[in-house]
């Protein structure tokens, strides 16, 4: 039995009320009978866009996708994505449907649908319509395509990454063929926009499972991302390291908050450790070099997925500045804080605290670093001075005691680093009497 609000409700009395059999279908349906609450609720209907703007007239429609059969209902509730009954047509590209088809039944649009799971449908009064079996694979947390998988995946190989970012959001398993043609059609992913598998890729970091999903299905991972192919497998030689650099990273991924710049970071850190890898006459593993060597991958690899430049360098930062300490005294602390920010700083933390989880062998390092976040909580709150903004004097009053060009911003800087290193108090007289000194050239 589920629930449906009030706005979908609506939507189907309405449709039926004017003779078209409706249901809400998909992800709403699969999230309510899991009990979960669904992000949003799509309705497919045998009613054509035209039919639904009769329907709806004097509401609010959108034109999301006409030519799919597609019209978005704007509700007090969000709004309504509602799609006429359809089936698609071949797929020459690999990604899109060469032509849809509006079909006459519920079970003919569920067949088009890609998991099980996600191609049930259900109706106030009729109950649940759930051709594929999809409540059986639900209730024992199995991801199944519907029908040929092989034929399902070559269709549109974006689902092969939809799997494998549902099994990091559910938690499911890959039935065995399913899975087994997933790899087989992994390369048709060539076809398909960097965009959306960044998106899917992103969805799969940022799920509950993530690690299931990295590990079992680290293959398919590394054929979309092949710059970190080489960490799969990859014997760290060392006893600080328990795990391979794919699996510690993989750790460091669940660690960090699900915020996609920073599990995107986890993910990277040590992209640079394959190619970095020497091997002393102990028999000990190095990686001397890997945090710019993994700058350097990294940034092809986020260009490639068509990041945001504002990500890319929030990513890149914690990639190239993962291994360096982050001080511990409260002296080092303004320091970094005055050449990163706090933002920086904080993801560094989070970042490191995953890192040092993640390698499973340094518990200690976890104190180490809640204490750094003690200083930096203690700096911040005693308002000590780290940027520019916050010193006492600003270049107007260095001006008027008559520096000018260059030396305004070297003066400048020059306080702040004798601020931050407590040699002069953050106040206008003690800095003034400190510029004073230094054109004189008394110190
Ligand atoms: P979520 O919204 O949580 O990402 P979802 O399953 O609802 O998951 P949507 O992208 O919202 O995914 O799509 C709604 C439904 O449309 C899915 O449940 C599925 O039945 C179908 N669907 C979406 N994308 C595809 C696809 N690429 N191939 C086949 N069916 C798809
Ligand atoms: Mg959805």
């Amino acid at each position: 039995m589920i629930a449906l609000p009030d706005a979908p409700a609506r939507a189907i009395e309405r449709l039926e009320a004017a003779g078209y059999e409706s249901w809400v279908v998909g992800g709403c349906v699969r999230d309510s009978l899991r009990g979960a609450q669904p992000h949003d609720w799509d309705l497919c209907t045998a009613a054509r866009p035209d039919e639904m703007r009769a329907v709806f007239a004097g509401e609010r429609l959108l034109e999301t996708g006409v030519q799919h059969g597609t019209l978005t209902l704007l509700t007090a509730d969000g709004p309504l994505e509602i799609t006429t009954f359809r089936a698609d047509g071949a797929y020459a590209d690999g990604r899109h449907p060469d032509g849809v088809r509006f079909v006459g039944s519920i079970e003919d649009d569920l067949a088009r649908r890609d998991l099980t799971v996600g191609a049930m449908a259900w109706h106030p009064q009729r109950g649940l319509c759930d051709p594929y079996g999809g409540l059986d694979d639900l209730q024992e947390g199995v991801l199944r395509a519907v029908g040929d998988p092989d034929a399902r995946f070559r269709e549109d190989a974006l689902r092969i990454l939809r799997t494998v970012r549902f099994v990091s959001q559910l938690g499911f398993a890959v039935e065995p063929a399913t899975a087994a043609a997933m790899r087989r059609q992994v390369a048709r992913l060539d076809c398909v926009a960097a965009e959306r598998v960044c998106t899917e890729l992103t969805g799969t970091l940022c799920g509950r499972f993530a690690r299931r999903a990295l590990l079992g299905l680290a293959d398919v991972l590394g054929y979309v991302l092949p710059e970190l192919a080489p960490m799969i497998g990859c014997d760290q030689r060392n006893r600080h390291h328990r795990y391979t650099v794919w699996e510690h990273s993989v750790r460091a991924v669940e660690q960090v908050p699900a915020e996609p710049a920073l599990r995107w970071a986890a993910l990277l850190h040590d992209c640079g450790k394959p190619a970095c890898k020497t091997i002393d006459e102990q028999g000990v593993g190095h990686f001397y070099g890997h945090p710019k060597a993994g700058r350097a991958i990294a940034d092809e690899l986020l260009r490639r997925l068509r990041f945001s430049g504002a990500d890319r360098d929030r990513i890149l930062l914690l990639v190239e500045q993962h291994d360096r300490p982050l001080g511990d005294t409260a002296q080092l602390v303004r320091r970094r804080l005055s050449a990163i920010g706090e933002a920086r700083f904080r993801d560094l933390l989070a970042l490191k605290k995953g890192d040092a989880v993640g390698q499973g062998t340094h518990p200690e390092a976890i104190a180490a670093l809640q204490a750094i976040e003690q200083q930096l909580n203690d700096v911040l709150a005693a308002q000590a001075c780290f940027s520019l903004r916050q010193l006492a004097v600003d270049g107007d009053d260095l001006t008027a005691l008559g520096l000018s060009g260059p030396a305004v911003g070297e003066m400048l800087r020059a306080l702040l680093d004798a601020t931050i290193d407590g040699q002069v108090d953050n106040t206008r007289t003690a800095l003034l009497a400190l510029v004073r000194a230094r054109m004189e050239g008394t110190i």
